[in-house]
């Protein structure tokens, strides 16, 4: 595997040097490789090299732009399962979540390409005679992508592809934990035969790659998930000089179990939502809300399963729960732990790193459970992104999305119960931009938009064809082929 920046259609260390290393978080003392630890210098070269590629990328056909994403596609469905296996070891999640991860990017792939052929725009009937009038989706130009690390290839491709399919030339940089994955979308993209400067990939830390890409004056769209607190920093950055930027960042997702929910169902939705990839996701559910009717067998019932839930490396069969992504992790999620103690929840199950046995060598946080948790809790209302839910109980529907809108989040939501007049009032009233009915929080389809409200973004969405909207701009069109000077509005 390469272990480079890919600038300019070559892949090349970093002028500077500098290297960092990335872990198994699994296995600790299992290196993954060295990566540049690149700076301003680099992030400057690949600028340059996209705004070069750009002027002739932006005449290319967009069917011809959808059919270099196919060959992408393909070519990611090849490499599918050495893809997921690397991008296990490097963050752990297990196998089968990472091989989900790189068939979101395959799949789309595809649904980007086949907007090659739609990208469409509107055409109205004139209100003046002899005369046309239609829009068109225009290209901004360079496009600096950064990105998390709990999903190496889905959030990377969710931003790229639109970006591409729409004319648009690229800059990744891709959180230091997950080099590897980067840079195996990066062989992939290559071979597809894309354009030198078309894609273009920086490896480095947020500070001396992201900070830089945000400030350059060439790249024309930011587009940036992560954390809402370094979020809303290049929100105030790009406003400087009105740079477009779309943000999508943190959550506190909640799961509503009603009394008359089949709870067999609400319990696998819970577990999977709040467990699945350490409940490290933005939509994780690190909130249940129970019927006070069935909240004390639901919590039985969930700590049991909870408790079996068998941790691991990600790469081994039967494991369903892996390592947190690093070191640092563990102390962050464990203060949480001693904040909801502090304040009064009950600890139920977990509350530490887990170190028995093969887990010693890498990072492991127990599955951890907390009731008695009320909704002004620290715990109830900051992301703690582990495998942490607190466990909160309510009397009626509406005082359930109440307690669930009472966050400064957005993201995320879902409701479990038999009665169709509840699920719909709740899917009127939920404040998110995702609302499941008796399914998880969790479980995205790449063709719907994908993102929230409030402080988890700033209203622009991934997926779909929303993503278009990002990596556009509408250029309206007027031909007057009347021959003469026609003023609109103005009475003859
Ligand atoms: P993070 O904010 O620490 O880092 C995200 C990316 O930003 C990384 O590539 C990082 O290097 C870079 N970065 C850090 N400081 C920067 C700066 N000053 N300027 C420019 N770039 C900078 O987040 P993380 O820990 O990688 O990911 C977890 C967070 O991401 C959680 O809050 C989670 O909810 C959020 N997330 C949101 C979504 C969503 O779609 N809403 C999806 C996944 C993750």
């Amino acid at each position: 595997m390469q272990t480079r920046n890919f600038i300019d259609g070559q892949w090349a260390d970093s002028h500077a040097g500098r290297t960092f290393e990335n872990r198994n978080p699994a296995r600790h003392d299992e290196v993954i490789g060295r990566w540049p630890a690149s700076d301003a210098g680099d992030v400057a070269r690949a600028v340059a090299a996209a705004a070069r590629a750009f002027r002739s990328w932006r005449l290319v056909p967009a069917p011809k732009r959808g059919e270099l994403l196919f060959q992408v596609g393909r070519l990611l469905a090849e490499r599918k399962e050495e893809i997921a296996r690397v991008m296990t070891r490097e963050m752990g999640k297990v196998l089968p979540e990472a091989r989900g991860d790189v068939q979101e990017g395959i799949d789309t792939a595809f649904y980007a390409a086949g907007e090659g052929r739609r990208l469409f725009g509107q055409t109205v009937q004139p209100e003046l005679p002899n005369k046309a009038g239609y829009s068109l989706r225009q290209p901004i130009g360079v496009a600096g992508l950064i990105t998390p690390w709990n999903f190496p290839l889905a959030i990377a491709t969710w931003k790229m592809f639109p970006a591409l399919v729409c004319g648009n030339t690229v800059l990744l940089k891709p959180a230091s934990d997950v080099p590897a994955s980067a840079t195996l979308l990066f062989e992939v993209l290559e071979a597809a035969g894309l354009p030198p400067g078309v894609v273009n990939l920086v490896h480095g830390s947020g500070s001396q790659v992201g900070d830089p890409m945000v400030a350059h004056p060439d790249i024309k769209v930011l587009s940036f998930t992560g954390s809402t607190e370094v979020g809303k920093r290049i929100a105030q950055q790009c406003g400087g000089t009105l740079k477009r930027c779309s943000l999508e960042l943190g959550g506190k997702n909640a799961q509503i179990v009603l009394d008359d929910a089949d709870l067999d169902l609400a319990l696998e939705g819970a577990l999977w939502g709040a467990f699945g990839t350490t409940g490290q996701r933005c939509t994780a559910t690190s909130r249940l809300i129970l019927h006070r009717k069935i909240a004390a067998e639901f919590t039985e019932r969930l700590v049991a399963r909870a408790r079996a839930l068998r941790l691991g490396d990600g790469l081994e069969a039967g494991v369903d729960v892996g390592p947190v992504v690093n070191a640092g992790r563990i102390p962050a999620i464990a203060e949480y732990v001693e904040i909801g103690q502090r304040e009064g929840a009950r600890l139920v199950l977990g509350g530490g790193a887990a170190r028995d046995g093969e887990l010693a060598r890498g990072h492991f946080f127990q599955p951890t459970v907390f009731d008695r948790v009320t909704p002004g809790m620290r715990i109830a209302q900051e992301e703690i992104f582990g495998p942490v839910v607190a466990l909160l109980t309510c009397g009626s529907a509406d005082e359930a999305v109440e307690i669930l809108n009472g966050t400064l989040y957005g993201l995320s939501s879902s409701i479990y119960t038999r009665d169709l007049n509840r699920a719909q009032k709740a899917i009127r009233d939920i404040e998110a931009g995702i609302v499941y009915v008796n399914g998880p929080t969790i479980g995205a389809e790449v063709h719907l938009p994908f993102g929230g409200v409030k402080e988890t973004g700033n209203g622009h969405r991934e997926a779909g064809t929303a993503a278009l909207d990002v990596f556009s701009e509408w250029k309206t069109v007027y031909i007057d082929y009347s021959g003469k000077l026609q003023k609109a509005q103005i009475d003859s």
